[in-house]
């Protein structure tokens, strides 16, 4: 039986099948439909279940909506290359007969701020595996920091990497929400249900069971489950190295708005603050950082007072008087292994793909990965870029392919 596309509701999918499931609608998932959804057979049954189809707590709408080229692997550079393009695209991608539709990119950069020696060294190290990408990325003496951001304090700065284009930040559910739309039109289905087993016969998924009761048959089987992936690989007789880690991010009120072309501040400490409109966004990285529960999502407030604060203030005056307007965590997918994203097929499984582990960089990842994944559905192999260092074989060796600048 097709699946009704008009339908969004549990219960109305019993003993129904669809060639490609893909599990969890987030960014992650709304970017491999759209893909598959331009490159399938016109007759491709593709159906996209989300358990939580307001995305109150989904990585996607809790991220800090940043794109970037500086990463320490090429890949990565690579990956933003294109999310920048398709983001600064998306207008056309939607279709100017459909409606204005602008994502809202601001490229005032990222400023990574070095202050030992071997930081410096790292960024060194990073610039020229970026440049090497043609990603346009500077290194800033202190007193070049100084006269473009005379607000900063770079006493003991010794260097600074700063991206002149193609880095910034932009609106994150607006990409999702576009997704979806152009998904739609394309006769992408969205079901609001939960995928809780996973029935295998030998190396295939059969059948998908639903909260709601609902049995799917399946095609094939997509894991864009975000921060929830393992519990979906499990389902499957899996495992994947990925885990929920808490974010907290504080909106802040400061008596200085942002300067113009403030870009977003990566402070060596590990804490980040950025323009957000006539606010500022901070968080860090938490100095512990377990894994936590699926619906924790109980903010750090006192990564603020402890961490954030003294580092804001000590790098610049106007940060002295800083008052917190809104506070918000959210969860990485974390994998465990190497912070790096896992996507790919299982040598387990013939017909279940995995687009996991972002570990706070997924937002602008989901084009890249979108495309490669439909492409390997596909066609069985990357066309476009090849993604094969992110696939499973690493994890299964367990060998690390780090990506050593997570923020
Ligand atoms: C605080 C924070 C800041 C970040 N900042 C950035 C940034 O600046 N730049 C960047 O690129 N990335 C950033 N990220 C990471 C980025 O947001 C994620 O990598 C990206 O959104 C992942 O998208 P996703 O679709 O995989 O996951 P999600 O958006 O979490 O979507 C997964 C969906 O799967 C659904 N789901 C789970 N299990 C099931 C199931 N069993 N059945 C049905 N549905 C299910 C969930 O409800 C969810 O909606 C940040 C993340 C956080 C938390």
């Amino acid at each position: 039986m097709a699946v009704d596309k008009s339908c969004t509701t549990p219960g109305v999918y019993m003993k129904s099948t669809v060639d490609i499931a893909i599990i969890g609608g987030g960014v992650i998932g709304s970017s491999v439909a759209y893909w598959l959804s331009i490159s399938a057979p016109k007759s491709t049954r593709i159906l996209v279940i989300e358990r939580d189809p307001s995305y109150a707590f989904s990585s996607t709408a809790l991220s800090a909506a940043s794109i970037r080229m500086q990463f320490s692997n090429p890949i990565n550079v690579a990956i933003s290359k294109f999310g920048v393009a398709f983001i600064r695209d998306f207008q056309n991608i939607y279709g100017p007969e459909n409606g204005p539709f602008d994502l809202g990119l601001k490229e005032d950069g990222y400023l990574f701020l070095a202050g030992t020696p071997a930081q410096s060294a790292i960024l060194r190290q990073n610039n020229a595996i970026q440049r090497g990408q043609g990603a346009d990325v500077s290194l800033l003496a202190p007193d070049e920091v100084q006269k473009r951001y005379p607000f900063l304090h770079i006493q003991d700065i010794s260097l600074a990497s700063l991206g002149m284009r193609g880095e910034g930040w932009f609106d994150n559910m607006g990409l999702l929400n576009g997704l979806k739309e152009i998904n739609k039109r394309h006769n992408v289905s969205y079901l609001h249900d939960e995928v809780n087993a996973i029935k295998r016969s030998g190396q295939n998924i059969v059948s998908l069971k639903l909260t709601s009761g609902d049995t799917l048959n399946v095609g094939q089987v997509v894991n864009a489950a975000g921060p929830r992936a393992n519990r979906i690989a499990r389902m499957a007789g899996l495992d994947i190295p990925v885990e929920p880690r808490k974010r907290t991010t504080f909106i802040l009120q400061c008596p200085t708005p942002p300067p113009a072309n403030t870009p977003l501040i990566v402070d060596y400490t590990g804490v980040y603050v950025k323009p957000e409109g006539d606010f500022w966004m901070a968080a860090t990285q938490p100095i512990d950082d377990p894994a936590v529960a699926f619906d924790d999502f109980e903010p750090r407030y006192q990564e603020f007072e402890e961490i954030i604060w003294p580092k804001l203030a000590a790098r610049a005056k106007m940060f002295e008087e800083l008052r917190v307007k809104r506070i918000w965590a959210g969860h990485y997918a974390y994998n465990t292994l190497d912070q790096n994203a896992i996507i790919g097929r299982h040598p387990e499984l013939d017909n279940l793909y995995f687009a996991n582990g972002f570990s706070g960089h997924g937002l602008q990842q989901a084009p890249a990965i979108g495309r490669g994944l439909a492409e390997l559905m596909l066609t069985g192999s990357f066309q476009s870029l090849d993604l094969g260092q992110l696939g499973l074989d690493r994890i299964l060796r367990g060998e690390p392919f780090l990506e050593h600048n997570v923020v």
